[in-house]
């Protein structure tokens, strides 16, 4: 066995470490150095001179881990890549965004491009938490659970030669987001750890949250603003957590909390993979609670917001990538709030020594106080401080660990030279293993003469069934493995295992049998490896399976923690029908998702719910009074079942198209500004059809130019198109009997335009009486005299010299057809 580290020895920075074991290379992270001043690829040379790499396996998605593989899977296109799906989706994230900051960058060349990286994600092999794969002949992978950050893995390698283990990063205590690493007694032959807080015993990382709540409201007690540079991936989702619950808890005042720059991405992917996370949080995702944002916790997603949260009085705190304010969001806020005397500048992570973190943070003892940022020289007047919240393991973790494995031959990797000697000498002193301090570029060779026996995960007994596993059968799978392995816990791998009696593992059927375990009452996601499942006990299966009776109470509580985000203003409830209603001020705003989750909360609870829809017109008036003044307007009037407030307004020419779109999102109510056009219309009740596209709207002569081309190939079409009252289109048909047969065609291009676009209510007269006179010429009638048009019940009377009764049939349908009006026939 011979390992040679390319990168990441006796230092923090591009991790890469080629693995030989029974004559197959395999390449352990592949990352990147973030420093300005080192070179920032890995070795690639030793790589090739030892004649490349058969498969790389990646521990966790930080870039000083993964920050190379587009280029090293580039140039060795055949070798397989294996890591967690959690892993591979927050890579997608990291290395787009990274291409974006290299381009961005004009001195720089981007050292891959973008295809490079599509092309290695597609090669990627997902592997879930400690599934046994071989990856190459004779050679087993399995992956544990290492804390750190959601997805981060430590390497478990058996061969012939012997077994390999390497921590990646690593923790074992609880954060926020992810539990403690949960690793079995493996026996490696050989063994690599991480030592990056190898000197240091933490400092209580409660004290440190505490210390990160104090400044937040010493912040807010002086009506400041706090940015906080975080790290994207893991440590800003540890801030955001640790803010909402301090909120939550009334140990923090609700002010806003920003969250900006690529954490929001990579909250997303947070969000799209809760088994990877702590499970209390998991459990949250999975019942459909949104796990980092609320009315307090908001990404920002603009310029324009962004100004908006530096210029305004209130107190606030950002959260913003990057960490050491190198680029992102962070760096802008950095500079505004660096200035303000009530601004407050808390750094949470490792600083480069040449990043503009490191220089602020050097600022704080220095006399003269000038910050250079974004090419700025800003006079430092704000409050600068730090916190520690690591999620790397400790020396105490550290050794834990080793005890643990008690590997026969130790490296030591990812830590500043000095700490490692000093964990080196620890180690070797109470450990028998031989421990080993590599540096970058060195190979060292070790031969293992027997090596150790592995604990077998043997699963002897197998249903071997040939049918699909689903809601009905998988109840067999529960007394079976309830009778046959009592009190284990299993990966959703071996429980397919224990169904077929083969490793039919595809993924397809392994993500099939995940929901299937996840919606069962027969299984539970075990609490301390939330990827991991167990057989429930009778008992709870029972009571599980008994439709439980809701109470009141219980109703309120469900309601309050599943609907929150929708603001609903009361809760009341018709117990005769278990029937619970919410109250809005706009039930027409409220977003469609709700529905969704009615029918699961319906499903779960045997209850019903609604909405009541009756709008608070109170509420609806205030809304028009705050967004367009009180003082702009003479009188409202609400035409509810069409979803309308029209206005009489002072300014008759002022542009509300911004209001009416707020107004349409806020309370679902489209407003119309009363002119004296739009006036009659309205008030003769024209149809109008709303456009669901609120946010945009068409020029007005593409827009009719789109709905021209809509009905050229039309019977009937609009005579007429006119726009009323700047607000909306209307079309003038024959009458609007004809238009409403295009109704929704004409919702449709309401949709389409961004116009919300009326039926006209007018009856062309003339054109109606010359049809009737001119069907009636054609079927020879003549008549006593003009045909007359009745405007209340919108009908024409003919008053004939004859009566034919087989004339004024098809005089009547032909002119029915064509006006949409009826034809009367005054015979007396
Ligand atoms: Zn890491
Ligand atoms: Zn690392």
């Amino acid at each position: 066995m011979k390992v040679t580290f390319c990168g990441g020895a006796y230092e923090v920075g591009a991790s890469c470490i080629l693995l030989n074991i029974d004559n197959k290379n395999i390449l352990l992270d592949c990352g990147i150095r973030q420093s300005q001043s080192k070179d920032i690829l890995p070795d690639f040379r030793l790589i090739q001179e030892y004649g490349g790499v058969d498969a790389i396996i990646i521990s966790h998605a930080h870039m000083d881990h993964t920050g190379s593989l587009p280029i090293i899977s580039k140039e060795y296109p055949y070798a397989k890549i294996y890591m967690n799906i959690m892993t591979k989706d927050l890579l997608r994230v990291l290395l787009y965004d990274s291409i974006k900051i290299m381009s961005s960058k004009e001195a720089e060349i981007p050292i891959y491009s973008e295809n490079d990286i599509v092309y290695m994600l597609d090669r990627v092999h997902t592997i879930n938490y400690e599934v046994d794969l071989e990856i190459l002949e004779g050679i087993k992978l399995t992956l544990y659970n290492s804390g750190h950050i959601a997805g981060g893995s430590c390497i478990y390698l058996i061969g012939k030669e012997g077994s390999f283990f390497y921590s990646g990063d690593f923790s074992l205590f609880l954060q926020n987001t992810v539990g403690g690493a949960k690793i079995p007694k493996l026996r490696p032959d050989a063994a690599i750890f991480e030592s990056t807080y190898g000197d240091k015993l933490h400092s209580n990382r409660q004290i440190e949250e505490d210390r990160l709540l104090e400044l937040a409201r010493t912040c807010i007690e002086n009506n400041g603003k706090m940015l906080i540079p975080a790290f994207a991936l893991g440590r800003a989702q540890e801030i955001l957590l640790i803010l909402k619950k301090a909120m939550n808890n009334n140990k923090l005042k609700k002010v806003n909390v920003y969250v900006d720059g690529m954490i929001k991405n990579i909250n997303r992917v947070y969000k799209q993979n809760p088994l990877y996370l702590k499970s209390s949080l998991g459990k949250k995702i999975l019942r459909g609670i949104e796990p980092f944002y609320n009315e307090n916790i908001i990404a920002v997603s603009n310029n324009e917001d962004r100004e908006k949260i530096i210029g305004s009085k209130e107190s606030c705190i950002v959260v913003s990538s990057s960490g050491m304010l190198t680029g992102g969001p962070s760096q802008y806020y950095a500079e505004k709030i660096a200035s303000l005397e009530n601004g407050y500048i808390v750094i949470s992570g490792y600083q480069d020594e040449e990043s503009p973190g490191s220089k602020l943070l050097s600022l704080v003892d220095s006399e003269e106080k000038l910050l250079e940022i974004n090419n700025k020289i800003i006079p430092l007047k704000c409050y600068i401080d730090k916190i520690g919240l690591s999620a790397h393991g400790d020396k105490n973790e550290i050794k834990a660990l080793i005890d643990r494995l008690t590997p026969k031959n130790i490296f030591l990797v990812h830590g500043e030279g000095t700490v490692i000697e000093s964990l080196g000498r620890e180690v070797q002193q109470n450990s028998i293993g031989r421990v080993y301090i590599p540096k970058c570029g060195e190979t060292i060779e070790i031969t293992i003469k027997n090596p150790r026996k592995q604990l077998s995960k043997n699963l002897p007994f197998k249903l071997m069934l040939k049918e699909d596993l689903n809601t009905e059968n998988i109840s067999v799978l529960w007394e079976y493995v309830r009778k046959y392995y009592p009190d284990r816990i299993f990966t959703v791998e071996e429980l397919l295992f224990i169904w077929y009696g083969d490793y039919q593992a595809e993924d397809i059927k392994i993500e099939k049998l995940q929901l299937l375990l996840l919606n069962s009452v027969y299984f539970e996601n075990d609490n301390r490896r939330f990827f991991m499942f167990k057989a429930k006990n009778a008992e709870e299966v029972e009571a599980a399976l008994k439709p439980k009776e809701f109470k009141q109470n219980e109703i309120m509580e469900i309601i309050q923690k599943e609907f929150n985000d929708y603001n609903y203003k009361k809760i009341s409830y018709i117990l005769e029908s278990k029937t619970v209603i919410l109250n809005f001020d706009f039930p027409k705003a409220v977003p469609e998702a709700i529905y969704q989750q009615f029918s699961q909360f319906s499903h779960e609870t045997d209850w019903n719910i609604e909405i009541n829809t009756q709008t608070n017109m109170n509420a609806l008036n205030d809304k028009l009074k705050m967004l367009i003044g009180e003082g702009n307007i003479k009188r409202i009037s609400h035409y509810v079942d069409k979803n309308q407030v029209v206005v009489e307004s002072v300014d008759l020419n002022r542009d509300y198209s911004k209001e009416k779109n707020e107004f349409k999102e806020l309370t679902g109510f489209e407003f119309i500004i009363k002119g004296s056009e739009a006036k009659k219309d309205i008030e003769e009740n024209s149809l109008v059809f709303s456009s669901k596209n609120t946010s945009f709207a068409m020029e007005q002569n593409q827009a009719i130019s789109i709905i021209d081309e809509a009905f050229k190939y039309e019977e009937f079409m609009p005579y007429k198109k006119s726009i009323k009252a700047k607000a909306y289109m209307e079309l003038y048909f024959i009458s609007p009997m004809v238009g409403r047969r295009y109704s929704e065609k004409i919702s449709l291009l309401a949709d389409e335009t961004g116009w919300s676009i009326a039926i006209s209510n007018v009856v062309n007269q003339n054109k109606v009486l010359s049809l009737a006179e001119a069907f009636c010429r054609e079927e020879e009638v003549e008549l006593k005299k003009n045909p007359s048009f009745h405007p209340a019940t919108q009908e024409v009377t003919i008053k004939p010299m004859l009566y034919e009764e087989d004339k004024f049939k098809r005089i009547k349908r032909a002119f029915e057809h064509n006006t949409g009006c009826e034809l009367k026939i005054d015979a007396s």
